[in-house]
């Protein structure tokens, strides 16, 4: 039997914080009419020839991604739907961050290279129709990907192996002292605008 997960109720766990219960009101109505939209458009992606998975992400009522498994059309198996949604919202977008904030909609629940992604898209909610429980009948591999991730990185079922550690450093150490430098001379810039603004009116008249 699988399990629904319902995020909908306002108190969904025992908080030790006194938060004040979220409104979904219209919420659940928004992610089916929007879900909808997502199975229909992985539909399609079978006709084309493609994988089962498609992705649409949302922000402020308004669809600024979407996309859906090229892993056969582009020869790239990291070509999932999440994946070509983001790249589609970021192509389409003017801020570094389009992402924030946004709701993804996905007919199969993430895999762990998309549920990473979407952490670095900054994503803020995700949406899923079927879960990895449900796609593992259909021969996915993302549950099994799961429970190996929990093992100790020797038992895993790709090896890792770690050399020049200390040369391995420099890059980093580059990269650290260069933001540093930019953060303190943006510092400067935002202290001496604010010096300026604190002269006395009387000061500036000729
Ligand atoms: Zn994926």
């Amino acid at each position: 039997m699988s399990i629904v997960f319902n995020s909908y109720s306002a108190t969904p766990y025992k908080s030790i914080f006194p938060l004040k219960p979220i409104s979904f009101k219209g919420q659940k109505e928004d992610d089916e009419f929007y879900m909808k939209k997502t199975i229909q458009l992985a539909e399609s992606a079978v006709d084309n020839g493609q994988g089962p998975i498609a992705s649409i992400i949302v922000k402020d009522g308004k669809i600024i991604g979407q996309g859906f498994n090229e892993i056969r059309k582009r020869k790239n198996p990291t070509a999932h739907a999440e994946m070509v949604a983001i790249e589609d919202a970021c192509n389409k977008a003017s801020s570094m961050k389009p992402l924030q904030g946004a709701t993804i909609y996905t007919n199969c629940q993430p895999c762990p290279m998309c549920l990473g992604a979407l952490y670095w898209s900054k994503i803020g909610r995700i949406v899923y129709a079927n879960s990895c429980d449900d796609t593992e009948n259909y021969g996915f591999d993302d549950k099994k990907m799961f429970a190996d991730f929990k093992k100790p990185e020797q038992w895993r079922e790709i090896k890792s192996v770690q050399v020049l550690r200390e040369e391995g450093f420099n890059p980093l150490n580059k990269w650290q002292a260069e933001s540093s430098s930019q953060a303190a001379k943006r510092l400067r810039q935002i202290q001496a605008a604010n010096s300026n603004s604190f002269i006395p009116k009387e000061k500036n008249v000729a």
